[in-house]
């Protein structure tokens, strides 16, 4: 790495840590994992970030590349060889990001890159040398890329480790004398009453503090912004840092802001369940109005399969669950 790599981006990362990589050093990950041998390996240390995104797979990463975001800051590129210049372009390209973009491991190496850079055609494998300003790297015409996303790098959550998340969520959700509930969760919990399931699945917790409410429509419940006593099981919860690590971790976020919004409550404010689903029925009929306006084409604005179908709208047919 030369003296011209930054070592803090505050303000994306706020502080957490942060690694820099070329964009497409990302591919280079999955040619290492698949048993090759990148140029740049020595360099930019890729073992000690492969090893590292295998111990945290939210492990932050800037994109450095020889431009700025708006393609300068000169006319004349000074850093890397133009081949290489090329290809961490062509990766932006295909992720849809720009040059200081930060994202997570797991955002980047298993959300996007698997999804838009398949193979390795048109960035590292060009079909044969224009020009010597443009050598294919040796690495391109073997297995290793394929190998690689094939093996995948960033660990899953252990079926166990969910297991027992589910056993002990369930046990505080069951005991607790006050529900702490993110807000958008309000509205999820009220979907999977629509969809008439009645009963408790493995990957989250939104029909035990259903079953508490029904009982009890009186139970407090604080709200919260971010994971709540619903997150613990699933398979997007990063329990070290109690946070939604999915592709839907920003966009709950606008959700959750946008439910306190439109029933004019706040973060830390605590209402019973009666008092939450009567305001809820009475203020929101259109979910598109909380969790819609999200862009497809873009991995942390996709739409959620709930606004596809009827499950929110049914919610209110089927009235509220205790009455
Ligand atoms: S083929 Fe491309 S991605 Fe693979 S090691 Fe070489 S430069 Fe990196
Ligand atoms: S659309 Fe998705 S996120 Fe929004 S309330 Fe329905 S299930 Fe929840
Ligand atoms: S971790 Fe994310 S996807 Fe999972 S239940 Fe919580 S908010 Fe929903």
């Amino acid at each position: 790495m030369n003296d011209s790599t930054p070592t803090c981006n505050w303000p994306a990362t706020h502080g957490e840590e942060c690694v820099v990589l070329r964009p497409h050093h990302l591919l280079c990950l999955f040619c290492l994992e698949g048993g090759g041998d990148p140029p740049d390996r020595e360099e930019w240390k890729l073992d000690e970030v492969l090893g590292k995104i295998q111990e945290d797979r939210n492990l932050l990463i800037t994109l450095q590349t020889a431009f700025n975001c708006n393609g300068g800051p000169t006319t004349q590129p000074t850093m890397y060889d133009p081949a290489t210049r090329r290809k961490d372009l062509q990766v932006l390209q295909k992720l849809n990001l720009a040059p200081g973009d930060t994202r997570s491991a797991y955002w980047l190496l298993s959300l996007a890159l698997p999804r838009f850079i398949p193979t390795l055609w048109n960035v590292c494998n060009l079909n044969g040398e224009t020009g010597p300003a443009w050598k294919e790297c040796p690495v391109a015409h073997t297995e290793a890329y394929h190998r690689g996303t094939r093996a995948g790098i960033c660990p899953l959550r252990p079926a166990e480790e969910k297991a027992c998340a589910k056993a002990e969520s369930c046990r505080e959700i069951e005991s607790c004398g006050r529900l702490r509930i993110r807000a958008h969760h309000l509205l999820c919990i009220m979907a999977f009453w629509g969809r008439f399931l009645d009963e408790p699945i493995a990957e989250d917790n939104l029909w035990e503090p259903l079953v508490r409410m029904r009982e009890n429509p009186d139970i407090e419940i604080e709200l919260i912004e971010g994971a709540c006593q619903v997150c613990p099981p699933c398979g997007v919860f990063d329990p070290k840092r109690e946070i939604c690590d999915g592709a839907c971790g920003l966009r709950d976020r606008l959700k959750d802001l946008n439910t306190f919004q439109r029933l004019g409550l706040a973060p830390g404010d605590v209402r019973t369940a009666r008092e939450l689903y009567d305001l809820i029925y009475e203020r929101i009929d259109d979910i598109s109005q909380i969790c819609g306006g999200n862009n497809p084409q873009n991995v942390e604005w996709a739409d959620c399969g709930g606004l596809s179908d009827s499950r929110f709208g049914n919610a209110r047919l089927r009235g509220k669950p205790y009455e």
